[in-house]
């Protein structure tokens, strides 16, 4: 591998670089509002970008809705009024510490800085301003008429919505205690120090499920998705030596939290966060009930017995996670004289699975080339490309991850078989056309 992580001092590109360059280049993710100068920390998500972060977000419905039969799906309003966040605590907590330096007028996280009296900005010592909470919500104002209207905010976490709709689920959905709900949907913050490229962003996608136990379960269940969440990030291909379990000290710890773990992941700058794993106790169905005047609990009608379910809750970023993705995958090596970009992706996240390539641009080859592309595209997503050399070609889906380059060649026109290339091993192997479906559905094992 040429990236190195985090040798930043050296001359050569870092992984960071490379990938965030291997973005922009291949349509995975560009600087929002770039024709106007760029929108600080943020990011659209292009051709590849869409397609790849929705296999992450498909990646984690499929193991915690569509696999399971103790899960139900939500999808909540992003704008909510203060109420629920003076319940949540929003209103009040969530906020970060933040200093100014009074020397450069840079703003920083005081929890995050390696030394609290020296700006890592300027290097001046004893220049920061007393810390002041700062409020980490986007508030708005929902109504037709400027300035007269109801406060409204922009939701920082998906949860919130599924606690608020915890009575209606229950009511509706025949589930009952251990049970849960997953949401999958963009939050917001208002970071003071958004950076490191989709890692930290002022507007991003969350991954979260709230897991309702019976109280005495709660640490059983708290130990069962800490094992299942962390194994998720192995099977999508994250190294196990990228990866890190790490349980917060009681410092960390919310006070409402008897327990909170981070899935890590060794970043070029080091281990962040990729995913908070969080015993909440009743903390969140009570608030809500109390703030409300509705009963938030569940009543077994079997035994009589009537209490709040305790809440285990593992909350993931979507964009943060299909970063970690992209920099594991990443790789460069050595191909003859050649120098080959592989994004060495699980099938499951590739933007495409499969790349249709006829050999030549000649009228003969192309009608057979669209003949095997639409008869592909129903099972899997597909790119067709007929431009350059097929060398060429095969290094342009290597570096976007493609799992299998299938080309139509002149042969074909007689034997009705088309090469199959495998991303990796870039062994080649003929397979007729009509068994296609069937090998790339038994490789790709989707
Ligand atoms: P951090 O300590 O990095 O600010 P957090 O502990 O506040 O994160 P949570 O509130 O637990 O994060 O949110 C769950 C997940 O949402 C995080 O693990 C992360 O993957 C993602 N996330 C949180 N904030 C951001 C952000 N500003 N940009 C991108 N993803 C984020």
């Amino acid at each position: 591998m040429v990236g190195t992580l985090g040798a930043m001092a050296s001359t050569e590109p870092t992984l960071f670089d490379q990938v965030v360059n291997l973005c922009k280049r291949r349509s995975f993710v560009f600087p929002s509002a770039e024709i106007y100068g760029g929108f600080r920390s943020t990011y659209d998500y292009g051709p590849l970008g869409v397609l790849m972060l929705r296999n992450v977000k498909d990646a984690w419905w499929r193991s915690m809705v569509q696999l399971r039969s103790d899960v139900v799906g939500l999808d909540a309003a992003i704008l909510s009024p203060p109420k629920v966040w003076e319940a949540s605590g929003h209103l009040d907590n969530f906020s970060d510490p933040l200093v100014d330096c009074t020397s450069c007028k840079t703003r920083h996280r005081q929890d995050q800085l390696e030394d609290a009296d020296t700006c890592p900005s300027c290097g001046e010592s004893g220049t920061f301003t007393e810390a002041r909470a700062f409020n980490l919500m986007f508030k708005s104002q929902a109504g037709p008429v400027e300035g007269a209207g109801a406060d409204v905010y922009l939701r920082p976490e998906t949860a919130q919505g599924t606690f608020i709709n915890f009575k209606n689920i229950l009511e509706t959905s025949r589930k009952k205690p251990p049970f849960g709900i997953a949401q999958i949907g963009k939050s917001f913050r208002n970071e003071i120090t958004p950076g490191n490229f989709v890692f930290r962003t002022r507007e991003f996608e969350q991954m979260e499920l709230e897991f309702f136990v019976p109280p005495a379960e709660a640490d059983s269940w708290y130990e069962y998705w800490m094992n299942e969440r962390y194994q998720w990030y192995l099977n999508l291909g994250i190294p196990a030596d990228q990866l890190r379990l790490r349980a917060h000290d009681d410092d960390e710890l919310s006070h409402y939290s008897s327990g909170t773990s981070d899935i890590e992941f060794l970043f070029p700058w080091g281990w962040g966060e990729l995913e908070g794993i969080a015993n909440r106790g009743d903390f969140d169905l009570t608030q809500h009930a109390q703030h409300s005047g509705q009963k938030l609990e569940y009543f077994d009608q079997g035994t009589g017995e009537r209490y709040v379910p305790h809440c285990i809750e593992p909350a993931a970023g979507a964009t943060r996670s299909m970063m970690a993705f992209l920099m594991a995958a990443y790789d460069e090596e050595q191909v003859n004289d050649d120098t080959r970009t592989v994004l060495r992706l699980h099938p499951q996240l590739a933007p495409y699975k499969v790349a249709v390539l006829p050999l030549s641009k000649k009228d003969t080859l192309l009608p057979k080339a669209e003949e095997v592309l639409h008869s592909l595209q129903p099972h899997f997503m597909c790119d067709y490309d007929i431009t350059q050399a097929i060398g060429k070609r095969y290094r342009r889906q290597d570096e976007i991850g493609t799992p299998y380059c299938v080309t139509i060649d002149f042969d074909t026109l007689e034997d009705n078989a088309v090469t199959v290339r495998e991303r990796d091993s870039m062994e080649q192997q003929r397979i007729p056309v009509d068994n296609l479906v069937a090998y790339l559905n038994e490789q790709l094992a989707l």
